[in-house]
């Protein structure tokens, strides 16, 4: 096991957003990554080490330029145009009848968002960056065979983003810039297993024409649960891609045999698929306690997740996403590792 962190995510730091019309204090907060890291360290679990540098080709093979230059421009442009110098987060989001694009900041905002729940600030796009290349480093590790697993404590977490949208605290999807990094230029197959309590909208927008990347969400169902407009079991992919997306929306109050029972199936469906590696997308807001979360997860059932998943003998790069019981977050972390580690 490989650990990689970057305390680069501190630079990302917005000062509030809304949750269901409440101007709250920012909820993806530093303080998350570094009560992981904090944890990781006192556990003594596996060595932990900085990011290696890709470039921006492999963030480019997931994310267009454009978007990736918007990223690293807005909060610029957004403030010369007379936007808080707090954070960007959109006025206006163009959906279905507003379709036009615009060359204004303060559209564009918009234009790149789904929602207003992922804030730039200045320091956002070096952040995100560094994130990626957490989770590349992760995967070159286990492309060279150096490690069977690594987790990547990404921050801001990446698996509501799609290929040119934001939203949901995420800007570039860690999950997906590392699973296509992982096909080895198309060449090798990848199974994204994704847990957080919220359905992985952009991951599945990302790949939902793929064949050769399955992507499996288990996620409170979008009929009560944040993304709502996406997640349901009949979303399956489309073209090549179809039947290689698999969608298990869940109840609330799911505990922890019944979300074992799911992982069952989705690892029953990643053994047949046979996949050279997996990407374990590691959101901890399924946990009991967690303020945005209605699943009933208990800390050593993340252990037995992780231990279901390494008995597949597949090299897997865990990846972190949400978790928002912060005093809890470091030993739920240090539980899954401690499963992964079990193969
Ligand atoms: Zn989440």
């Amino acid at each position: 096991m490989i650990i990689i962190y970057s305390p680069i995510h501190t630079h990302h730091n917005p000062p509030h957003e809304f949750l269901d019309g409440r101007f709250i204090k920012f909820t993806e907060a530093p303080i998350r990554a570094e009560t992981i890291y904090k944890a990781l360290v006192e556990s003594q679990i596996a060595p932990i080490i900085p990011p290696e540098n890709f470039g921006l080709e492999p963030i480019h093979a997931v994310h267009p330029k454009e978007y990736v230059d918007f990223l690293r421009t807005i909060y610029y442009r957004w403030v010369k145009n007379g936007g808080t110098t707090e954070a960007a987060l959109p006025g206006i989001i163009p959906t279905r009848t507003l379709t036009r694009y615009s060359p204004s900041p303060l559209a564009q905002i918009g234009y790149y968002s789904m929602d207003i729940s992922a804030p730039v600030t200045s320091g956002t796009y070096l952040a995100a960056v560094d994130a990626a290349k957490c989770a590349l480093t992760g995967a070159s590790w286990l492309i060279q065979g150096k490690e069977k697993a690594a987790y990547a404590l990404c921050r801001p977490p990446g698996h509501h983003a799609a290929k040119d949208v934001m939203g949901g605290f995420c800007y570039l999807n860690n999950a997906a810039i590392a699973a296509e990094y992982l096909t080895e230029g198309h060449t090798k197959r990848v199974a994204i297993l994704d847990i957080d309590v919220h359905g992985g909208n952009g991951t599945q927008a990302i790949f939902y024409d793929r064949p050769d990347v399955l992507f499996i969400s288990m996620h409170g169902s979008p009929e009560w649960e944040y993304p709502y407009f996406t997640g349901y079991a009949d979303q399956r992919g489309e073209g090549e891609g179809e039947g290689f997306t698999i969608n298990y929306p869940l109840e609330q109050g799911t505990d922890d045999a019944r979300f074992l029972g799911v992982v069952d199936e989705a690892l029953e469906h990643i053994k047949k698929f046979d996949p050279s590696y997996i990407v374990l997308s590691a959101g901890f807001d399924t946990f009991k306690d967690d303020p945005l979360g209605k699943f009933q997860i208990t800390t050593p059932c993340y252990e037995t997740i992780g231990a279901k998943v390494a008995a597949l003998g597949l090299p897997v790069l865990a990846v972190q996403e949400g978790g928002y019981a912060v005093s809890e977050l470091g030993d739920n972390v240090v539980s899954l590792l401690r499963g992964l580690m079990k193969s």
